[in-house]
């Protein structure tokens, strides 16, 4: 991806460098003698000058390095995939591509679209990911939370507090001071099986074990949350440990 225009460097001896190029660079004077020009990952164009040269110079010097800096633009712009770890949103598989740039990650047809400074750092990616799926966790399950809870007739809990948490063994648990834990790794799982271990947690607020009045009150609220749970364990998502890479 090319930027187009303006220039960002000093602007008085910016403005007198007319230069026909298609993208953004800055100039830094230095205490060096010589030229030279640094394509960062993020796609930032730098050119280091000594502190004396002038315009003229600095031009003809772009000029004459206008193609390679094309061609370094064109490399660090270039999305790469990324299929080092599998990637769910509410059952459907996800394609990750990364890029260099100011850091985000966008998901666009089932393509999750990872912008960061150093692609190369997987600390970062992760910390990123992490973040991105807590994001979609935290207000999908408390919508679903909502939702599931006007199944119950009576009686119905109170609306619970919802934390989200990364476990790794439990998709959810609750507290008797009325919260709800839920897995982070829940929102890799269709959102039928989500529901199902919402209700799961709901029933608890209830009925704290697993006795005989527990499964009654399952079956009220969610007849068929015994198939649900097959699938729920049966999906490629549900046996993914927390992370991989
Ligand atoms: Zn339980």
């Amino acid at each position: 991806m090319k930027k187009t225009g303006r220039y960002t460097g000093v602007a008085s001896e910016t403005a007198c460098l007319k230069l026909n190029i298609g993208f953004d660079l800055r100039i830094r004077r230095t205490h060096r003698n010589t030229l030279g020009v640094y394509v960062y990952p993020s796609g930032r164009v730098e050119v280091r000058v000594p502190k004396y040269a002038e315009a003229a110079d600095i031009a003809a010097f772009i000029k004459s390095q206008k193609r390679w800096i094309e061609q370094k633009l064109d490399a660090v712009s270039t999305p790469v995939r990324d299929n080092s770890a599998l990637h769910y949103l509410h059952g459907e598989k996800l394609d990750m591509a990364l890029m260099p740039g100011k850091t985000s990650v966008e998901l666009e047809d089932a393509q999750l679209r990872v912008s960061i400074p150093d692609i190369h750092n997987r600390d970062v990616i992760q910390r990123c990911m992490i973040e991105w799926y807590r994001k979609q966790a935290l207000s999908h399950f408390s919508q679903r939370l909502e939702f599931c809870l006007q199944r119950f007739s009576h009686p119905r809990p109170d609306m619970p507090s919802l934390k989200v948490r990364r476990m790794r063994t439990r998709w959810g648990s609750c507290s008797s001071r009325g919260s709800v834990n839920l897995n982070l790794w829940l929102i890799r799982l269709p959102q039928s099986e989500q529901d199902y271990v919402i209700t799961h947690e709901l029933c608890h607020l209830i009925e704290l074990n697993h006795g005989p009045h527990f499964y009654a009150l399952m079956s009220d609220v969610m007849p068929d949350w015994q198939s649900r749970k097959k699938s729920l364990d049966s999906h490629p998502a549900a046996s993914l440990q927390g992370w991989e890479y």
